[in-house]
């Protein structure tokens, strides 16, 4: 059976997120406040739906612990992360991925359960700085 993902936010990385699991073959359900942003998805995710992620009923009624992979790619606001986050770990979601802003947020991500928390600019900027200095090498 197909992979069940579940991107929350579909800003620059969240959307990237998404297109990339769809090219991938994989089943993706698309969550985001935004009707535009939803409008946007709505032909590139398996489905799309209009939802604030804070509000718990909202995440049981899509059956969010069924999922095999959420990802919550809420940036700026922290505070909808966290508490995102939390009800997704409190619903037993087995694998949650969550984009942090800052060290501070990241620490709270990694106290309430969050798998795996991912900086994509820090992490990203470490990535290229290894393979200048890994190029340079060989180029020497
Ligand atoms: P990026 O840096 O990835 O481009 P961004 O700055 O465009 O992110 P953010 O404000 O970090 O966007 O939020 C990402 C998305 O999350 C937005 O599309 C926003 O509508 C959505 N979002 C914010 N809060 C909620 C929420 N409570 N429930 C669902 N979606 C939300």
């Amino acid at each position: 059976m197909k992979k069940q993902f579940a991107v929350i936010g579909l800003g620059r990385f969240g959307g990237s997120i998404c297109q990339s699991l769809v090219k991938q073959g994989m089943e993706v359900l698309a969550i985001d406040i935004s009707e535009d942003k939803i409008n946007k998805y709505a032909n590139i995710a398996t489905h799309a739906v209009i939802a604030d992620s804070t509000d718990e009923d909202t995440l049981k009624s899509l059956g969010i612990r069924n999922f095999d992979h959420v990802i919550v790619a809420i940036g700026d606001n922290i505070q909808s992360s966290i508490l995102t986050t939390l009800m997704l770990v409190e619903q037993g979601v087995r694998h949650i991925t969550v984009k942090a802003q800052n060290d501070y947020h990241e620490k709270v991500l990694n106290k309430i359960g969050a798998h795996k928390v991912v900086h994509p600019e820090r992490d990203m900027g470490v990535r290229i700085a290894h393979n200048i200095v890994s190029k340079n090498v060989l180029d020497y």
